[in-house]
Order: structure tokens, then sequence, then C-alpha cells
């Protein structure tokens, strides 16, 4: 079975509330998984924007059981496939492929400094293209239109690969301290650590910071070692560092 297959079969078996926050270019759904434990904190949770790093979607899946079984605070919504376009593109086509349907890299299309990454790029293709306005793509609307909706206390995007962990995007003062600790929380769950990325700009962390002034952590899992797109004999490992981190941040005595 392949990662569409399997993301099938969840949406079958998951007895919660689910939905569909909108829809791909080619009409796929989009869909959210909400996990509700206590009213606060909320979250959301996005994974797969990025074609060739469908091994987040799996790794989704797995965080939804586990919060379902574990959690004990806070609401969380769940976006395992952000880019099912993208992701079927991926598996029939190019392996490497990054962007949408039609060749837009979907994190450098949101209204957060848009077009002034370094890799930014101004002609559609697999990887870094802007698109030809912010949010001119359906994937992008869909999932600031449901954040907007849901007004969440953090959000947190699930990428491969490197081990690392983003946060920053010129916030200052109180909330650089602030969003700092929540990327700390993650840096003691997974290991992974924490860096800066100055050179990049339109991505949903970078849109959460700057207009809704939240802590927005990013994720990269799975080592720097392995190769795109990472082979899903490497989830259990990258599982085992991840597992706590939704628990973590709902659980944080930060939120009292
Ligand atoms: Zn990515």
């Amino acid at each position: 079975m392949n990662v569409l297959q399997k993301l099938d079969c969840f949406i079958r078996s998951f007895k919660g509330e689910k939905g569909i926050v909108g829809t791909a270019l080619s009409g796929a759904p989009i869909w959210y998984f909400c996990v509700r434990k206590t009213a606060y904190p909320t979250i959301i949770a996005q994974y797969s924007i990025h074609a060739r790093e469908y091994i987040t979607t799996l790794l989704a899946l797995e965080q939804i059981k586990d919060f379902c079984r574990f959690g004990k605070k806070g609401t969380v919504y769940f976006l395992p496939m952000l880019n099912p376009d993208g992701v079927q593109i991926c598996l029939t086509q190019n392996p490497l492929y990054k962007a949408n349907g039609r060749g837009v890299d979907l994190n450098v299309n949101f209204n957060a400094n848009w077009g002034t990454g370094e890799k930014n790029q101004t002609e559609a293709g697999s990887e870094n293209y802007i698109g030809l306005a912010p949010f001119s793509e359906p994937e992008t609307r869909a999932l600031k239109d449901f954040t907007l909706f849901i007004n969440p206390d953090l959000t947190l995007s699930c990428h491969s690969k490197g081990e690392e962990i983003y946060y920053q995007f010129f916030q200052t003062g109180k909330r650089l301290k602030r969003d700092l600790a929540f990327a700390q929380i993650v840096r003691e769950q997974t290991g992974y650590d924490i860096k800066a990325t100055p050179n990049s700009a339109g991505g949903y962390k970078d849109w959460c910071v700057k207009w809704l002034k939240i802590p927005s952590i990013t994720i990269e899992v799975g080592s720097d070692d392995l190769t795109h797109p990472i082979g899903e004999r490497y989830l259990t490992q990258i599982y085992q560092k991840n597992q706590g981190v939704i628990r973590a941040l709902t659980e944080s005595e930060k939120w009292n």
C-alpha cells in the first residue's frame, strides 16, 4: 500500500471528528482529523506540504493514534497531507518532486515577505517556485482559511529532513523568548537541533509568526544521511524521536 492508500484506510477507520479543509487543484480533498481532550490549548499540525516528504504523513497517522490514546490536554487538528497532488506526482513520475500539481512550492506561497527568500524561483518547477501571488494556490488558501477559522494557539509544520527545528521569523522580545521556549520543548523530545533560517520566507510558519503572532514550530524529521523520499522502513526510528512531541506541547506548563 502506498501512502495515499494508507491515508484512505485511516480516513475510513478513524471514528472521531474529521473533515476536509479544502481541495487541491485536482479536486483531491485535504483532510483534517480533530482530537480533543480539553478546549485549550489548540494546535494545528500539518504534514506533507512538500510532496516528497510524505514520510511525514505516515508519522502524522502514528501521532494521531498516540494523541488519541495518551493525550491529556488540548485540542489538536492534524492535517496529514496538505499536498495530495504533489504526492501523487512523487509516487508516479518524479520521486524528488516537492511542489503542487502545477509546480508551485506551497511553502513559499504564503503572505510573509513573499518572494524575498534566497532560494525563491519565479518559474514553475519541482521546488522553490513562489507562484504568481501569495495564496495563488488552493492548498495554501485552504490552510490559511482553516487556520484563521480555528485560531490556534500554536502551529506545527512537519517536514523532512535534517533533524532540525525552526521557530524564528523576525519576532523579537517577549515573543521571541516565548517561541524559543516551545522550540526547546521540541528539542527535549526529539534531540534535534534548533536552527535559524534567516534567508527563507513565504512559509506557513512564517505567516503564522508574522500575522497571527503565535508560536509556530517547524520540525525537519529524519537524518540528513537519508535520501528523499525517506522510505517507510525509517518510520519507526523517526516516530520514536517524535512520538511525544504533540503531548509535550499541549501539556506544557507555559500555557498556564
Ligand atoms: Zn519541506
